[in-house]
């Protein structure tokens, strides 16, 4: 496909290797036509490879990302105030959705022949880049901020990145570097290829939703790479004529961190920094985020909204994902379960609207300190145990 990039805003165009942000500073995207589709509403998707002819790559690469289960989630219907599936990214890889985007990045740092790729993440980024680097052979440096955990450290270490644990203005580093003069193909948050891939998953849901699109599409927002490259995904397939109209888009945040959801409020034409608080959301807090106008044109574009929720109303939406529906989803998934309902109390989301959330990552890769029931009983007491609980 032509390696064409080009500005949602005002609609210039580039080659892709011209520069890193539109002359008017918004982020940019690949340009796909609508040939580019191998579309049959047949059901069965093995991954994300199906949809190759529109991404910026040639060959598969790596273990494949995508393909993942939408899940209808009735137990859920009542608490969400509509009818509820469930986009379990959680079974990608390496846990989430930026599977997607890494896969595309690396295929692309393979056929140009580049040896380094890069990426300024503490999570779940910094773990897809390194493990998709280290199958295909390439050398990985991850920037992390100097505080970031041991234990997510040891996660991202499996996969022999060289690891840069930053002091100073992290929020800084992530436009710093893309401008730096080193063979490196940095794939960060909300890079062109990045958000190629990321598509994927709106094809998905609307595959696996045939033939009819849901009516909106929920999910959490923190660079506003993903809700980008959803929204790109939509428009294409509008205009392939796949789908008739684009679903509601609604991107939800932590109310600690929300600078999308208080431009959204606020009726801001753009999205400024804000200072952040503490959130059990850490994937999702970006106080900057460099997709932000973007993910904010594609909620009122598309009809949709943006919301922040407290930590809370997350907690509890993560409880019932897995007391519920059996997904141990991380808070920042949650957030947009949380999100949902929210919508539903205000009534911007209905009971009869069939709507798709996206539960970005999986909860099994850190602890939460969730109370766990649990009692220690003695061997010779085990039926009477078990019939005090069970009954006979
Ligand atoms: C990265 C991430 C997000 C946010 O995605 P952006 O593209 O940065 O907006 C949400 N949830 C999880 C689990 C993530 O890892
Ligand atoms: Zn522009």
């Amino acid at each position: 496909m032509a390696r064409t990039v080009s500005c949602y805003d005002c609609g210039n165009t580039y080659a892709f290797d011209e520069r890193k942000r539109c002359a008017c500073g918004e982020p940019l995207w690949f340009e796909t036509t609508p040939d580019e589709f191998a579309w049959d509403d047949a059901g069965a998707i093995d991954d994300a490879w199906r949809y190759i002819d529109a991404l910026p790559v040639s060959n598969p690469t790596g273990v494949a990302p995508g393909g993942t289960p939408l899940v209808r989630a009735e137990r859920l219907d009542e608490y969400a105030g509509c009818t509820l599936s469930l986009k379990h990214e959680g079974q990608n890889p390496t846990g989430s959705f930026k599977d997607r985007g890494s896969a595309v990045g690396i295929g692309y740092a393979l056929e140009a022949g580049q040896a380094w790729v890069g990426t300024v993440s503490h999570g779940n980024m910094a773990l897809s880049m390194s493990a998709y680097a280290a199958g295909a052979g390439l050398d990985c440096a991850v920037f992390v901020p100097a505080d970031t955990p041991a234990e997510r450290l040891e996660l991202i270490g499996r996969h022999d990145p060289e690891i840069f644990r930053v002091e100073g203005d992290y929020g800084r580093l992530y436009a710093d570097t893309l401008s730096l003069d080193a063979p490196v193909n940095f794939v960060n948050s909300d890079t062109p290829l990045r958000v190629a891939g990321q598509k994927t998953v709106a094809y998905e849901i609307v595959e696996q939703s045939a033939p009819d699109a849901p009516d909106a599409i929920v999910l959490p927002v923190s660079s506003g790479g993903q809700a980008s490259a959803v929204w790109k995904a939509l428009r294409e397939l509008e205009t392939a004529g796949a789908i008739d109209e684009i679903p509601r888009l609604y991107f939800c945040q932590a109310a600690a961190c929300d600078p999308i959801a208080a431009a959204y409020r606020d009726d801001e034409p753009r999205v400024t920094p804000v200072t952040p608080e503490e959130t059990i959301a850490v994937s999702i807090a970006n106080a900057d985020p460099p997709s932000g106008t973007r993910a904010l044109a594609a909620a009122r574009e598309t009809g949709g909204a943006v919301v922040s929720v407290p930590d809370a109303a997350i907690r509890d939406a993560m409880d019932r994902l897995a007391t519920r529906v059996g997904l141990s989803v991380e808070p920042s998934s949650a957030v947009a379960v949380a999100g949902v309902r929210r919508l539903a109390q205000r009534g911007e989301i209905e009971p009869s609207d069939d709507v798709v959330t996206v539960l970005t990552g999986s909860g099994y890769k850190e602890r939460y300190d969730a109370d766990v029931r649990s009692r220690t009983i003695d061997l010779d007491d085990v039926e009477r145990e078990l019939a005090s609980v069970v009954g006979r």
